[in-house]
């Protein structure tokens, strides 16, 4: 356990499932107070239940970016400032380019990129007053890595957030706060199950291209997270990581 951790406060968006409740339960484990953020009460009070005294869940559906400002309001006058942001909360959608919708488009940019970009600045404004900096995590997508079809919006969404992830990195490092990206391969969750678990013709081409041969696991995307948001990862600002099993090099 990294002690350099203790008593830092973090928000994890989209942590009641898969993948950011893996990231809220390794940050936890060192000891980081974890505000989870989410749209689903039953999950979030039972990622509560799993995580402890060390959890705080706040409610809030971030597509509606006019709540964003209250929300992070809220939890700094409750828990005094926020160290650590992990931006994890997303959505896919899987269609012929030609049958998406503006509509479309437009809600799966609102969730994944959008709101990441308004809860980021509102969170740095909170981060530029706190004396020891702070450290933002965004996850991207192997869709940013190379071209998956069907899915454009996602793919234009995750693309963006390397994007900022780098612009970010760039304006806010000099001023203490470091601005890193995670890029999960083909990860075992709900998402990935409903992309992969009726089209074996794609499962089978994205396990053919890791090398490792299987999909990972939340916790592994956790263990990486938790690095980067961590002071052993105090030099590393404006990295894309892929943790993939080798996805994004396979042959
Ligand atoms: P998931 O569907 O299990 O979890 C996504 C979480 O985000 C859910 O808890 C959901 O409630 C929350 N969320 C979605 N929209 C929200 C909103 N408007 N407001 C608040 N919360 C919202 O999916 P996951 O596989 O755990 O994905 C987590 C992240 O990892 C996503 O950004 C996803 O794009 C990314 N990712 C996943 C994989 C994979 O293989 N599973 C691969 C690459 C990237």
């Amino acid at each position: 356990m990294s002690t350099a951790q203790q008593n830092k406060i973090a928000i994890v968006t989209g942590g009641g499932s898969g993948i950011g409740l893996a990231i809220a339960g390794k940050l936890v484990q060192r000891q980081v107070h974890t505000i989870i953020v989410g749209r689903d009460e039953a999950k979030l009070a039972a990622a509560k239940a799993q995580l402890g005294g060390l959890c705080s869940i706040y409610s809030c559906d971030l597509s509606q970016l006019s709540a964003i400002p209250n929300l992070i309001a809220d939890i700094v006058a409750a828990h005094g400032r926020i160290d650590i942001l992990v931006n994890n909360a997303g959505i896919n959608m899987k269609k012929e380019f030609t049958e998406v919708s503006d509509e479309d488009f437009e809600r799966i940019i609102r969730t994944n990129l959008t709101a990441v970009f308004a809860l980021s600045r509102e969170v740095v404004k909170q981060m530029l007053n706190n004396p020891h900096g702070g450290s933002i995590v965004n996850i991207s997508s192997m869709a940013s890595q190379y071209g998956i079809p069907k899915v454009i919006a996602y793919t234009a969404s995750k693309s963006a957030i390397e994007g900022m992830t780098r612009a970010l990195a760039t304006e806010l490092s000099p001023k203490g706060i470091r601005v890193n990206c995670v890029a999960p391969g083909f990860i075992a969750t709900d998402m990935s199950a409903k992309a992969l678990n009726n089209d074996p013709e794609r499962k089978a081409k994205a396990l053919g291209r890791t090398p490792m041969g299987v999909l990972g696991q939340p916790a592994d995307i956790g263990d990486a997270v938790a690095f980067l948001a961590s002071d052993a990862a105090q030099y590393i600002t404006g990295v894309v990581l892929p943790v993939d099993g080798g996805n994004s090099i396979g042959f």
